[in-house]
This record gives structure tokens, sequence and C-alpha cells, in this order.
């Protein structure tokens, strides 16, 4: 490479991670030996040199202000010399060389209002997506209907109380951005009906190839109606997806009647003792009800309990479902087996692979 161009700046992709880990990290890097959950929401990383990290996990909104932010990074700097990081579920972690401090964090963090948690054998932070705030194609909203349901599961964010940890997730339309499907708990909103067309708008604010060709399942074709260049949607074909509400406004998706939730479990992206599962449909579809959507607080905070009462220790959901057959899980949360169910159980997802296992050979 020349020199012009291994000194070029660029704005493209982010800077090395390496140059924002913490002292202790860097020092100690791919040489930890072990790490303990001594309680709810803090973790200690003992590496062979001996030095300890110690972690606290609190909450975030997900939604973060300015001001979240800059309380976080207050805090990072007063207990952690600047350092902190986000996990992949959006709990906020701040990382400490020094265990006498932990004490006067967490004091801190709940005086602000952020509960510290989510480790072991509990509920972490729920991942979720843009919602009725932002995106064109939500079927729902996503941070209030997480909001609601962790207001009800927050003892067993605080706790470690339950037979394994339980991630839930949230997505407002089968895009997923949320990555839902490998979750022990999944909320997936779903539109339920074809796109509505404005024939009269559509020549002028779409362009019709485009359009055509945005749909993943081939369900759109030219049309010409009412004298209108404009599309027809094949309905049978349509997955209900948005993108072509995406490239084309004149195509509208959201629908306040039909639009929904539904519910999905089992999943896992852990290799530790079974490979990773998807999460399969458990309810098929719940009617949004804002601002609290009391009825998928309730399906959820059910489907957590009968898990906890009923799983052995260790045993995730999936594995659970697994052992008791998916039959009696319906029997035992009390979910009715509907004819939405039955692709989902018979169709691709146990075929593919999702494990690096392999069986041995001879
Ligand atoms: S999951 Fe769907 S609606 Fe939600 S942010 Fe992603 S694309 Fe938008
Ligand atoms: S919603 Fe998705 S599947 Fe349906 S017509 Fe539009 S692009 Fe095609």
């Amino acid at each position: 490479m020349s020199a012009l161009a291994s000194n070029r700046k660029t704005d493209i992709g982010p800077p090395h991670y390496e140059q924002f880990l913490p002292p202790i990290i860097k020092k100690n890097y791919g040489k930890w030996k072990y790490h303990e959950n001594p309680r709810p929401g803090v973790l200690v990383h003992v590496a062979e040199s001996g030095d300890k990290l110690y972690t606290v996990r609190a909450a975030t909104p997900r939604l973060a202000s300015t001001k979240t932010i800059r309380l976080f990074a207050d805090l990072a700097d007063e207990f952690c010399g600047g350092h902190l990081r986000y996990t992949s579920r959006n709990n906020v972690e701040f990382l400490l060389t020094d265990e006498t401090k932990i004490d006067a964090l967490i004091e801190k963090l709940a005086a602000a209002g952020y509960p510290v948690g989510g480790t072991g054998a509990s509920i972490t932070n729920i991942v979720h997506t843009q919602g009725w705030i932002h995106c064109h194609s939500a079927a729902s909203d996503a941070s209030g209907v997480v909001k609601a349901v962790m207001d009800e599961l927050y003892p067993h964010f605080v706790n470690m109380d339950l037979p394994a940890k339980v991630r839930i997730a949230f997505a407002c339309c089968l895009n997923m951005c949320g990555a839902v499907h490998c979750s022990d708990i999944a909320i997936l909103a779903v539109h339920r009906r074809a796109p509505k067309i404005d024939h009269q708008a559509m020549a002028r604010v779409c362009e019709i190839p485009t359009t055509v060709s945005s749909c993943p399942t081939g369900a759109i074709r030219p049309a010409t109606v009412d004298g209108h260049q404009s599309v027809e949607v094949i309905e049978e074909q349509c997955m209900f997806c948005a993108n072509c509400y995406t490239v084309c406004p004149a195509m509208t998706l959201n629908d306040a009647e039909y639009d929904g939730i539904s519910i999905w479990v089992g999943g896992k992206v852990s290799q530790a003792r079974s490979e990773p599962k998807f999460s399969k449909l458990a309810i098929p579809y719940i009617p949004n009800n804002p601002p609290r959507w009391p009825e998928v607080v309730e399906a959820i905070k059910n489907i957590v309990e009968v898990y906890a009462a009923n799983a052995r220790k260790y045993e995730r959901m999936g594995e659970w479902i697994d052992r008791i057959g998916w039959p009696r899980f319906f029997e035992v949360a009390d979910i009715e087996f509907t004819k939405y169910h039955i692709d989902d159980f018979t169709h691709a997802g146990e075929t593919f692979r999702r494990s690096v296992h392999f069986p041995r050979i001879g």
C-alpha cells in the first residue's frame, strides 16, 4: 500500500475499537481466567495477571436523551476513568477497577432512576427497534410496549430469581431490526393486510418500475386503474413487509384496525448446552392497545411465570419447551393452538444450520 493510501483519513467505517478499550482490558486482552456474578447487576472478571475488572450493569431507556448520555458520561468520568460500554440489549455497563466505588456508583444510578441488574438468571433490558417514534413501517410502537412490559417484569431485572437468563426482544415489523428471531421471548409487531394503493397519487409520487422491483415476493405488477398509471398487488403473495411503502408513499401499509402484536418464544443465540434456536410462534395476534398494551403485558408475564414455575435450573425457555414438548407448552401456558402456528412448526426453521458445533465422526 502506498504511503498516501495508508495515511489517508476517511469517514468510512468505525475507528478501530482498540483505541477505546479501558487500560485494564488492553493490558489483559485475551488473558482472562474466569468471571463471577457476585450480585444482581455486578460482574467481576479476573485476569491471569490477577487484575480484577468490576462491571456494573444498568438499564437504559433505550431511546436516550442527551441529558441521559451526559449523566452516564459524568458517572463514567467519576467512577471508571471515563470508560463505559453498551451491551447489544441496550444495558449500559460501567467498568471499574476499584471495588470500593461500586456501592457509591449504584446509589447514584438509583437516585437518577436507573436500576442495576440484568445479569445471570434474570431478565435483562429489552432490545427494541424504532417504533412509531421514527420508522414508517412500524406496526406498533416499540419503546411504549417495552416500557409497559418492563414495568411489570422489573422484579426479574433486579433479582436473579429465574431458572436461567431470559432475553426479550421487540421488533416493530417483520423486517426485525430487533433480532427477535432468536430470543427467549420475542414481541413482534405485525401488519395483517396488503398495502392500500392511492392510484391517483401513484404516478405523481412513485416510480412504477422501482415500486414493482421493491417487492421481495414479486407481488406487485404494473396496472392501469381508472386511467391512472399505477400498480396492483397480488394479495396472496404479499407478506406485509412494507418494502413497497419504503419506496412508494402511495402504498400505505399501516392500519389502526389490523396492525398488532405477535409473541414468539424459545429462541437463543448462545451455544451453551444446546445449539442456538429460532423463536417460534406462540401467540399470532394481539390488537394494539396503546398507551400501555395491557393484553401484551399480561401475555408476556404469563409466559415468564409459567417458565419460572416449571423449568429446571439453567434451562433456557427453548430448552424447557423442547423437554416438555410444544403441545404441553401450549397446555401449561394456556395458549390456544391455531392454524396460524402450523407453517412455523413444519417448515424450514429446523433445517437451517444454526450452530458451530460439528458432530463427532467415527
Ligand atoms: S423492525 Fe420494521 S418498523 Fe421497526 S424499525 Fe425495523 S424496519 Fe422499521
Ligand atoms: S408489503 Fe412487501 S410483500 Fe406486500 S406488496 Fe409490499 S413489498 Fe410486496
